[in-house]
């Protein structure tokens, strides 16, 4: 695995690497890796022929009063876990490198990034296109790979690709938990014991959905109620949003079917953390509570 911290490297390894007939796979992440972020590293392997991570916390998609500061950071051991995993280049750039002179050009979404996780992060959503959009011009790559765990973004990001002409397809891959149903996050890290114990009630929330449907309930309404109370149960749990939506245009629904996600977001202490499902089908850590 090659390591590379400018762009003229990442195009000169791309290059090489593609001229040998390979096609070119990115996963965008912001580091400190778990098991989520290498079971896209998967993926990609099983899609592209070259493997390209990047590794970059964006100051753009933070906002003045969030954790840029305090955000995890780990290269050294980063570096092992993606070389073990099977990436080919690494491309970890400093904030010169990417952001050189103040942009004057930025990658504004408009519908469908004004609600749920926007509401409460204005500018973050351009702030995560605009960084996709940039690591897409300097790889070039044929597709790229991103989680469901971030639905909104992942929506944004197809949208982006379509709308804009993007050359790359965009796989998403499944929601990778811990054994009792947490979605697997780098901010997990923030949580106390205690905090930690309160944070599975968004799993659990939407592992109660997900048996609701299974037994046969399609009122949207009532779906989200089961979802609230669980998650009220669990006590120290600041609800943000719990809505019921279409994946295409995250829409609320009334009556729900096997394509509709159910998405949360809370706040727990200061950590705010974020989770879905979709309703038909489960990602395998959530089927098993549901
Ligand atoms: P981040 O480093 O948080 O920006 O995440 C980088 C990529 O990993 C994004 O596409 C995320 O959606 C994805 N990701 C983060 N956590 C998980 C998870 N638990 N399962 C699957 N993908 C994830």
């Amino acid at each position: 695995m090659k390591l590379v911290k400018t762009i003229p490297e990442v195009r000169a390894e791309v290059d090489r690497a593609r001229s040998s007939g390979r096609s070119i796979g990115l996963v965008p992440t912001m580091g400190f890796l778990h098991e989520g972020h290498l079971s896209l590293v998967d993926r990609c392997r099983e899609l592209a022929g070259y493997v390209v991570m990047s590794i970059y916390v964006n100051p753009l998609q933070f906002g003045p009063s969030e954790d840029f500061d305090e955000y995890p950071r780990a290269l050294e051991r980063d570096l092992a876990l993606a070389d073990e995993r099977g990436v080919d280049l690494v491309f970890a750039p400093d904030d010169r490198e990417l952001y050189p002179n103040e942009l004057t050009v930025t990658v504004a979404p408009r519908r469908l990034a004004d609600r749920l996780c926007g509401l409460s992060r204005p500018g973050h959503f351009e702030g995560v296109l605009t960084v996709v959009g940039k690591l897409f011009g300097i790889v070039q790559p044929d597709l790229a790979v991103f989680g469901q765990k971030d639905f909104q973004q992942a929506v944004l990001i197809q949208k982006m690709a379509t709308d804009l002409d993007m050359p790359v397809s965009i796989e998403v891959a499944p929601t990778v938990r811990e054994a009792d149903g947490i979605a697997m996050s780098s901010r997990n890290e923030y949580l106390s014991a205690d905090q930690r114990r309160r944070a599975l009630s968004l799993s659990r929330g939407l592992a109660e959905a997900v048996r609701s449907f299974r037994s046969g309930e399609r009122d949207a309404a009532k779906i989200r109620s089961g979802v609230l109370s669980t998650m009220e149960a669990a006590g120290g749990v600041e609800i943000e949003y719990v809505e019921v939506i279409s994946a295409g245009e995250l829409e609320p629904l009334e009556q729900v079917d096997a394509d509709t996600v159910v998405v949360v977001a809370a706040r727990i202490g200061t950590t705010r953390l974020i989770d879905n499902v979709r309703l038909g089908k489960p990602d395998p850590g959530l089927g098993r509570l549901g």
